[in-house]
């Protein structure tokens, strides 16, 4: 094993000790444990020879300069933040392997005909206050300010909470990058998926980040007494959700690429001796083309009247939220292919149903990303685990990703 892949596992270890919360690892948006992690990260950033800074939300950024002051910039990161009771690797990868790319260009005195900056987004997985991206919005100037008046469970605003970290909220809108001086957005992440060990191989390139739609159902029946009315006259809100949750399991298992899940449930007035009056579902459906995604989701909502007739309850849905599918840029996946396949025998392309920091990036600059096996698909989630030698063919293949960026772009 090399030397570098075992330094980023001792860094991914020393990381995941760094949390909110005893016992487990829990690291949320401008927390103390966010800011010793920021901390620790410019620190080794520092080391590999880079310029450290934090924007006006808390991303952490490392710069590396290329061979003119001029030169574009080569973004690689992923996030710092991570969701309650966490895996040590879903974020954290992305950004120690970045680092360690810089370090192999130091260790060889090579400067790029770009600069590269490695960036920590403080906030991904929106534990804190339900808003997800924070750090990447911000970067790609799509962050709402509305959002600053949002509050945590503490009562503590968004605006205070950024200015107690370090920031400037005000500042925000000018911490946009210049998409002119971007060439591009590399992250490295986890599966979250069984399909790289499956297919046995380290690493896959991710070709589209699926769109997503999510909306909540209530449905309305009556609420009865449970031993004195007859069959035959219930209005069951449950019976009927129950019969929805089944129709959308179907529907996702006959559509190829489509996930649909109901994971959410609220049941009224939830008493083992009245019947179900009234319940409220969550329904998220991802696919990695829209039009799929559409479909699915107009046929639920054919299923839905069925139900509505049929078992007289009313059924009323509201979106939520609905999220297109992002493509990751065709000339830097194919650069990335080309990596992969000097390490092993293939290099997959698969499809992210989860959403990444690279979905926002999209917006301004062509943006790429390469999955590494983890164990089981598992995360979010303390068993997270990603083999080394795995985060050593995906520190080569990165390494040899720039080499050949840099060929291309020179
Ligand atoms: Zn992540």
């Amino acid at each position: 094993m090399s030397d570098a892949a075992k330094k980023i596992m001792q860094r991914i270890n020393a990381l995941a000790k760094i949390s909110d919360e005893q016992r487990q690892l829990t690291r949320t948006f401008a927390s103390p444990a966010m800011r010793r992690a920021n901390d620790t990260v410019a620190s080794w950033m520092r080391d590999a020879g880079m310029t450290t800074r934090a924007d006006a939300i808390g991303n952490l950024i490392g710069r590396y300069e290329g061979t003119s002051p001029n030169a574009k910039t080569l973004i690689l990161g992923s996030h710092l933040d991570t969701v309650r009771n966490a895996g040590k690797f879903d974020g954290p990868l992305g950004v120690i392997l970045a680092l360690a790319c810089v370090e192999e260009l130091q260790r060889t005195k090579c400067r790029l005909p770009f600069a590269i900056e490695a960036v920590g987004f403080c906030d991904e997985e929106g534990v804190r206050y339900q808003s997800t991206y924070l750090g990447s919005r911000v970067l790609a100037g799509c962050f709402e300010a509305t959002d600053l008046l949002r509050k945590d469970a503490s009562g503590v605003t968004m605006a205070d909470a950024i200015k107690a970290f370090g920031g400037a909220p005000q500042k925000i809108p000018s911490a946009k990058l210049n998409p002119k001086k971007v060439l591009a957005y590399v992250e490295v992440h986890i599966e979250q998926g069984p399909v790289l060990e499956e297919k046995n191989l380290a690493v896959g390139v991710v070709t589209t980040i699926a769109g997503q739609s999510r909306i909540k159902l209530t449905f309305t029946g009556k609420a009865g007494h449970a031993g004195t009315t007859p069959m035959s006259l219930r209005q069951d809100a449950l019976c009927a959700a129950a019969e929805f949750i089944l129709a959308v399991e179907r529907y996702g298992k006959e559509m190829a690429g489509l996930v649909a899940t109901v994971g959410q449930i609220q049941n009224t007035p939830n008493a083992s001796n009245v019947i179900p009056g009234e319940v409220s579902i969550s329904l998220d459906v991802r696919h990695q083309r829209d039009a799929v995604r559409r479909a699915a989701v107009k046929q639920f909502q054919a299923v839905r009247n069925d139900i509505e007739k049929e078992r007289r309850v009313k059924i009323a849905s509201q979106v939520i939220q609905e999220t297109d599918s992002v493509p990751c840029s065709l000339a830097i996946s194919n650069l990335l292919q080309s990596s992969a396949l000097k390490k092993q025998r293939s290099a997959p392309q698969l499809s992210s149903g989860a959403g990444h920091d690279a979905a926002v990036m999209a917006q301004i600059t062509p943006v790429g990303m390469l999955f590494v096996r983890c164990k089981g698909g598992v995360s979010h989630h303390p068993d997270e685990s990603v083999q080394t030698s795995d985060v050593q063919v995906a520190l080569e293949v990165m390494n040899d990703f720039i080499d050949s960026l840099a060929k291309h772009h020179g």
